[in-house]
């Protein structure tokens, strides 16, 4: 079972968008193993963006996710990790194909609401960054054996 790490980042709080989001990984038939509102620090976000240090919109990005509250998520399931990117859809929510969070609700690069890890690997280092180890809650849906979440 794969975990990734998806944050509503500080334009999804200011827009109420939360449950909306929330809603799409539900109803896909993940589920939610952590969960906490936080307003990041510079050297959470730093690491949290450290692939990015040296690009052109990385002080910008630093801003724009200290600047409000995120809500930080553990979400689990079947290839959750390329599941959940490709819920958001790309990056840039103005290429964002409807139907995906980005393309339904952004016009923005930078404010495109949510972030998801991009691998295995990177979602298992980015849940050690958010969260420890005692605030991940494993548990069982009823439903399991009807959305697939575990068998193929
Ligand atoms: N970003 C930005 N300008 C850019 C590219 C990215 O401000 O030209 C921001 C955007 O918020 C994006 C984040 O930096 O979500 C991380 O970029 P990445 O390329 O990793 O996109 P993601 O993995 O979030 O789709
Ligand atoms: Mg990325």
């Amino acid at each position: 079972m794969q975990r990734t790490l998806v944050l509503c980042k500080p334009d999804a709080i200011h827009r109420r968008l939360v449950g909306a989001i929330v809603q799409r990984l539900e109803n896909k038939g993940l589920r939610l193993v952590a969960a906490k509102l936080l307003h990041a620090n510079r050297a959470l976000a730093e690491r949290h963006y450290a692939v990015h240090r040296g690009k052109p919109f990385y002080e910008s990005l630093l801003n724009f996710i200290t600047s409000g509250p995120t809500l930080a998520m553990v979400w689990e399931g079947r290839e959750a990790v390329q599941v959940v990117r490709a819920l958001l859809g790309p990056t840039d929510g103005v290429k964002a194909p409807p139907g995906t969070i980005r393309g339904d609700f952004s016009l923005s690069v930078q404010n495109n609401l949510v972030h998801a890890s991009d691998s295995p690997e990177t979602a298992e280092q980015e849940i050690a960054l958010w969260f420890a180890p005692e605030e991940l809650v494993a548990w069982e849906p009823c439903d399991e054996r009807w959305t697939g979440a575990t068998a193929g």
